[in-house]
């Protein structure tokens, strides 16, 4: 594997399109995370919290971390002072938790509501209903320490590139949706879909993501 050169072959792929590269660097060694990074990759993306305060601890201080995976809401203190962005964000119960860490930094942290559009049942996220009676509760209009940014989520882990198609496009659809209905306030300003993985960053990036989360197409199989 060739970090460097794989990092350009999908920034080269990339060009073009809304979408910006994150790097999954979750169960890699620190020298492969220094690599990406030597090469110019500055925003990793890590699945499980512990091993990203880990690597934080390590890695140079400019560096953007995402944490992409289920997140419990009592492991959020740990990076509640340096995490760049939560894509994972699945009830108002962790919301109001990142809030309150948040809070303790002094920080606003931006956030992702994770929404549910694959045919599966092993995937976490809200459903469009969900996500919308979150956002109408008082008690998220009154979170002054996260902000949603925008929504993420997972296509079916299957060959059938026209249904993972259509799953993105739901997602954008949505998110288009609560931008026309849904006026901006101190805590929801949409910008950002994180959609697109390995084996569907081309997919979603026409299909208007603006965070590709990718990991064994840079880092190798895990
Ligand atoms: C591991 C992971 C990725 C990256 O997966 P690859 O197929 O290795 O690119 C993206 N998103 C989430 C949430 C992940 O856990």
């Amino acid at each position: 594997m060739n970090i460097g050169q794989n990092l350009d072959t999908i920034n080269q792929q990339l060009r073009g399109t809304s979408a910006k590269l994150i790097a999954v660097t979750k169960t890699k060694p620190i020298a492969d995370l220094q690599e990406a990074y030597n090469a110019g990759c500055k925003t990793f993306g890590e699945n499980k919290v512990q091993e990203m305060v880990e690597k934080w601890e390590i890695l140079p201080k400019d560096i953007q971390w995402h944490l992409i995976g289920h997140l419990q809401t009592n492991k959020v203190k740990y990076m509640a002072s340096f995490v760049a962005m939560i894509h994972s964000v699945d009830s108002l119960k962790l919301l109001q938790e990142i809030n309150k860490q948040a809070a303790k930094n002094e920080r606003v942290i931006d956030c992702l509501l994770q929404i549910y559009i694959a045919q599966e049942d092993t995937k976490f996220g809200l459903s469009p209903e969900e996500a919308e009676e979150l956002l109408d509760t008082n008690t998220f209009k009154n979170l002054n320490n996260i902000k949603i940014v925008g929504l993420m989520g997972m296509a079916t882990n299957t060959d059938d590139q026209e249904q993972i198609r259509l799953e993105f496009r739901s997602l954008k659809t949505f998110f288009e949706k609560l931008k026309a209905e849904r006026s901006e306030t101190h805590n929801f300003q949409l910008k950002e879909i994180s959609m697109g993985m390995s084996g569907d960053f081309l997919i979603a990036a026409e299909e208007g993501s603006t965070l590709v989360r990718v990991g064994s197409a840079i880092f190798g199989h895990r």
